[in-house]
């Protein structure tokens, strides 16, 4: 059975203390719910540790950001699928639009992040989505198509669970603009349609995730979508409550 997923990307936000305490009452606050979905925190790499161990005991699961495609060696800074498994993380995000934007990361680096990653039995949520120039000039579809089936070439996928493409229009992050559910998931439907060529029926059990200014007053309509199989919070994640009230209304 496909579960959806709410995951919160905390980005370069949270300083040690403060990821405790917003670890703290997310945790106390999901317990008070009955809710049958995913559940997963994406701390900084700083405060990985702190959270893993106040997650300890519940089903809410630790992801990191991003990743390295090596498992070891001269990659100063870099921080190795093997790492993450060690540090706690069953998750990872790979070629958030902010990596492929402000870092540079190519199609290519984000094929081989994933594979190491899959390689390792560290589960992925790749992101993709397109600018609003790309938006405005009718290529949607043409660039999130060409971002999945990079993401997807030559992938040997053995457990569809483990894989998770978050769809995150770039013009709606952080901005409070958002798509409507409708051009939502006409693009989670596209995407669909490419998972299933690829893998064939099995592929149903791959989670499409919505991410882009999600928060509790657009979650309920986005996630009544046939193909949105939950989201990516960035800002709204960095508040317990409204995030709770998310996982809340996600899961009902
Ligand atoms: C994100 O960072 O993936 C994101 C969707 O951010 P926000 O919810 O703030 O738009």
């Amino acid at each position: 059975m496909k579960r959806n997923m709410i995951a919160g990307n905390w980005k370069m936000n949270m300083l040690r203390h403060e990821a405790s305490e917003l670890t703290q009452n997310i945790i106390s606050g999901v317990a008070a719910l009955t809710h049958d979905i995913d559940i997963l925190l994406a701390p900084p790499y700083t405060s990985l540790d702190i959270v893993r161990e106040l997650l300890n005991n519940t089903e809410i699961k630790l992801a990191a950001q991003d990743v390295f495609w090596e498992d070891r060696g001269a990659y100063t800074g870099e921080i190795s699928p093997a790492m993450l498994i060690d540090a706690g993380c069953e998750w990872t995000i790979i070629g958030h639009s902010e990596r492929r934007g402000i870092l540079g990361e190519t199609d290519s680096v984000v094929r081989k992040k994933i594979k190491a990653s899959l390689e390792d039995g560290l589960n992925v949520i790749v992101c993709v989505g397109e600018t609003l120039e790309q938006r405005e000039e009718g290529k949607t579809i043409q660039i999130v198509t060409s971002q999945v089936e990079s993401a997807l070439k030559d992938l040997e996928l053995n457990d569809m669970a483990s894989f998770v493409i978050a769809y995150e229009p770039i013009w709606a992050i952080g901005t409070g603009k958002n798509a409507t559910p409708e051009e939502a998931e006409h693009v989670h439907a596209t995407i669909r349609e490419i998972t299933g060529n690829i893998f064939g029926q099995d592929s149903e059990l791959i989670r499409i995730i919505y991410g882009g200014s999600v928060n509790v007053d657009n979650i309920e309509e986005l996630i009544n979508m046939d193909n949105i199989d939950g989201a990516l919070i960035g800002g709204a994640g960095l508040n317990a409550d409204s995030f709770v009230s998310i996982v809340k209304i996600a899961g009902e």
